[in-house]
Order: C-alpha cells, then structure tokens, then sequence
C-alpha cells in the first residue's frame, strides 16, 4: 500500500517565482529522463521480480522516485505561483500580463495557458510524457543495465538544470535529487553484479566462434584499447564476408508454387537497361531535349 506524508523529502525554498526556469524544470517532472518515468520503471519491475531483496530494493527506489516528483512538482509549484494568480485573476493589463509569460523567450506560456501554471506531465518542450520512455524487457540483466543508464541520465539533466539557476534554494534541491541517482546507479550496480551469471544476459550461449572477435570495420588510423585489445580479443583487421566461411549470400528454400509466382513477378518488373525514356521530371524542367 501506499501512504501520503504531508512533508516533502526534502525542504524547498525557492527564492523568487521564475516561470521560465519552472518550464526548464518540467523536463525532469514529465520528460523522458524524469521522476515519473523512474517511478514507474522501478514500480513495474519490482511488482514483476521474484527475488526477495532485489523486489525490495526496486520498490524503496520507485517510492522514492515518486518522492522526489512531489519535490520537483513542488518547485514547478513555487516558481510558477506568481505568474499563476496574475494570469486567473487578470489583475494586470493585457501588455503587462503578456510580456510576463513570454519575456523568459521559451515555451513557459504553455505551462501558464494550457495548464493554468500547475505541473504538467509533459517535458520542458511541452510534449506530453507517454510509457514509451520506460524499455523495461523483463529479463533482469538486461533491466538492470538499462536503470543504471536511466540513472546516468538523469544525473546529467540535474546538473544541465542546476547550471542554468542561481536560485539558491532550487540550486540546493536539484543537489539533492542529482545526488539521489548517483546513490540508485549505484544500488543498481551492486544489484547487477550480485548476480553471479550477469553476462551475457540472458540464458542461451553466445557462439563461441564470435563471442571474443572484433571486427575492425574502417579503415585508416585504428586506436587500441582495451575495448579491442588483442588480451581481451581475437582482432580481425581487414574482416571479409562471410566471417562464417559462407558465400554471404541471402536465400530461401521456396515451395514449387512460390517460386513460379517470384519468377513471373521478376519479370513483370523487370527493368530494361537498352530504353532511355523521356520523364515528366525531364519535361518540368524546361531544358531542351535532344532528340
Ligand atoms: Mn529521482
Ligand atoms: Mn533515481
């Protein structure tokens, strides 16, 4: 079950509204990297896992996840709360109210009009948030990876977000959350790797023949490291196909019937490298035509 406690994780103190820098922020409340999107990542999977500590430590993370929403929906809250009594109230002139929705030169009239200044599920550009941000697979090596990238994500867009703000108060809270993905990739990790047989995700063997290969596949100046280092890799420098000794042909093994049908459909589109027809192409551009 879920409960609602009235305080936030933790305290906001914004200094001043800035519907602007609210708009910037929604990226993290309804965008693809954002809390919502985490919440129910974690949700889901944990509502799915059958290990017991793993079960758990998905469901702490996905209810803090909605925790740290409430937090950015809050400052979404304070920043917009000037501009949100002006625009219902209509107090101010019509120049003055406009100029206050669009002076910080993004889409922070959106928020105001079509949201009337509240948190809205959509990212910063006003796209509306959908499920299709969570790629949860169902098979948890390959889930757990994915959480750790959705937490460096995440991460990033906090620092992107506290460099554009000298609010004090919301520099403070997006420390907070930053630091709270760093503490999940973490978690996630230490998940990942507690499961003995994590690579290849999965239960079926790779092909031994092309498990330890690796294909040089350009040419010119090719660095070295240890992502294709002769210890870790057999390293083919110029591969040829097939790489299986095959002839690297496609083919398909077709009933009677079907081939006749492919056959007679080849010709009927065959194309005749003796004709040079005239085009409407060559006929729109004006140019004169030798004949
Ligand atoms: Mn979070
Ligand atoms: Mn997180």
């Amino acid at each position: 079950m879920f409960r609602h406690v009235k305080q936030l994780q933790y305290t906001v103190r914004v200094s001043a509204p800035n519907p602007g820098l609210a708009n910037l922020l929604l990226e993290q409340f309804g965008g693809p990297q954002g809390e919502l999107a985490a919440a129910c990542r974690y949700f889901t999977q944990g509502l799915g896992d059958e290990d017991v500590g793993r079960k758990e430590m998905l469901m702490d993370i996905a209810t803090e996840e909605l925790s740290h929403l409430e937090i950015i929906g809050s400052l979404v809250g304070m920043l917009n709360k000037g501009a949100k009594g002006q625009l219902a109230e209509g107090t101010e002139n019509e120049a003055e109210l406009y100029r206050s929705l669009t002076e910080n030169g993004n889409d922070s009239h959106i928020t105001s009009l079509l949201y009337g200044g509240g948190p809205a599920l959509t990212n910063s550009a006003g796209v509306p948030w959908t499920a299709a941000y969570i790629d949860t697979i169902g098979e948890v090596t390959a889930d757990l990876r994915s959480n750790i990238a959705a937490e460096a994500r995440a991460k990033i867009i906090y620092e992107r977000l506290i460099n554009v703000t000298d609010d004090p108060g919301v520099k403070d809270a997006l420390g907070f959350l930053m630091t709270r993905e760093a503490a999940h990739q973490l978690s996630f990790e230490k998940a990942l790797y507690s499961i003995r047989n994590n690579f290849p995700p999965g239960k079926l063997p790779p092909v031994e023949q092309y498990t330890h290969v690796y294909y040089n596949m350009s040419e010119g100046d090719d660095p070295r490291g240890s992502w294709n280092s002769d210890e870790h890799f057999e390293y083919v420098a110029h591969p040829q196909p097939a790489v299986d000794g095959g002839d690297g042909l496609a083919t398909v093994t077709l009933s009677k019937e079907q081939e006749a049908l492919v056959k007679a459909m080849a010709k009927r589109t065959q194309s005749d490298p003796a004709v040079d027809p005239l085009t409407g192409a060559e006929l729109g551009s004006g140019e004169p035509r030798e004949e």
